[in-house]
């Protein structure tokens, strides 16, 4: 047993239908909650009902933005076990990211069991339909009341779970996308390669102007030079071009090093295809498009899985991808990894993980 205060919520709220499930919306009936400071350190873990933290106004997450998360997702699979996928690396991220932060680093196998037992208590909101999952969101924020800059000596580390049911409205059909060459995401050197908070506040105006012309997601560029491809609001991206399957590299230090990206890039190479993680510019996605070998493009990350692209909106022009339907790759990458999640298909990779 961990050494993990529990206590039990008194009334239980009413479970939403999973037909009925959106994004994010509802939260279940307890959260876990653990405490640091700078003479005790990460101390007082505890399961207690879900509820609002009462704050004081002054408190430093509110002003300058130190906390992170991560995100993944509880699945009920086809023998109706609780499982999880590869909880372990979003823990490691979560440390690379509180690194990034000055926040305090966890005891991640602690943290992992923790977050088995919440799941242990709320498996009953785990819904079954196709498509829907209980999103797991950690994270961490800077509690001194205090305005001056410089990082907290206190902090709150928590995870709150949802019931979810498709992330984009469209479900696992082609989305279009808006790529920008004005706005940017991340830059060498900056924190665009962690789950930081300020990072999606950041994006949201370009998300907005997108939304607002009809695209679901923007695309980013590198911030140096506008021209080669980064990534998608919460997903990696992938193009087929020619049969080879080209992802962008990490290596910028600009682009968020994606769990599901490093899953498909595993099983895109078990299905022979050539692998490239290099930099790919807009001009040869354009390129590929005009001699009619940009065969399918798509996005990664645990919210949505694998996305189809169907259209991308460059420079006043439209790339449009295998006729805006969804092409056999991605169609095969996602009936493979959500086979693997919902143990249809054999998990070599040992990326399960029941809850018990
Ligand atoms: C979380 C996230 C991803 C996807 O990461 P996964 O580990 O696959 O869920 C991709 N890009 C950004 C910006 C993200 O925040």
């Amino acid at each position: 047993m961990l050494p993990l205060r529990i206590e039990k919520a008194k009334t239980l709220k009413e479970k939403p239908k999973d037909s009925e499930l959106v994004f994010g919306t509802q939260f279940t009936d307890h959260m876990f909650v653990m405490d640091h400071t700078q003479e005790k350190g990460w101390h007082d873990p505890r399961i207690i009902p879900y509820g609002p933290l009462p704050m004081d106004p002054a408190t430093m997450v509110f002003h300058y933005g130190q906390a992170i998360f991560e995100g993944l997702k509880a699945y009920r699979d086809d023998s109706g076990r609780v499982v999880t996928f590869r909880p372990g690396d979003n823990f490691a991220r979560l440390n690379r990211s509180a690194e990034r932060m000055c926040i305090p680093q966890i005891d991640e196998e602690f943290a992992l069991q923790a977050m088995m037992e919440l799941l242990r208590i709320e498996k009953d909101w785990v819904p079954r339909q196709k498509d829907t999952s209980l999103y797991i969101r950690p994270f961490i924020i800077a509690t001194d009341p205090f305005l001056g800059v410089r990082p907290s000596y206190t902090y709150k580390f928590m995870i709150i779970l949802s019931p979810v049911g498709a992330y984009y409205p469209e479900g696992f059909n082609p989305i279009s996308i808006m790529v920008t060459d004005k706005y940017v995401r991340a830059c060498p050197g900056g924190v665009g390669n962690i789950k930081a908070e300020g990072n999606y506040g950041a994006s949201l105006y370009a998300s907005k102007l997108a939304k607002e012309q009809g695209y679901t997601q923007v695309l980013w560029l590198d911030a140096q030079e506008n021209r080669y491809v980064e990534e998608v609001g919460t997903m990696n991206i992938f193009f087929k071009i020619d049969g080879k399957i080209i992802t962008p590299s990490l290596s910028s230090g600009s682009i968020l090093p994606g769990i599901t990206r490093d899953s498909v890039i595993k099983l895109a190479k078990e299905m022979a295809y050539p692998v490239e993680e290099r930099r790919i510019s807009m001009d040869e996605v354009d390129a590929a498009f005009a001699k009619g070998k940009l065969e399918e493009v798509f996005g990664s990350g645990t919210a949505a899985v694998v996305s189809p692209v169907g259209l991308l909106r460059y420079k006043g022009h439209d790339i449009v991808v295998n006729d805006q339907k969804t092409g056999p790759f991605v169609q095969k990458l996602y009936d493979t990894l959500t086979g693997i999640q919902f143990g249809k298909l054999p998990d070599t990779h040992n990326w399960v993980m029941p809850i018990e």
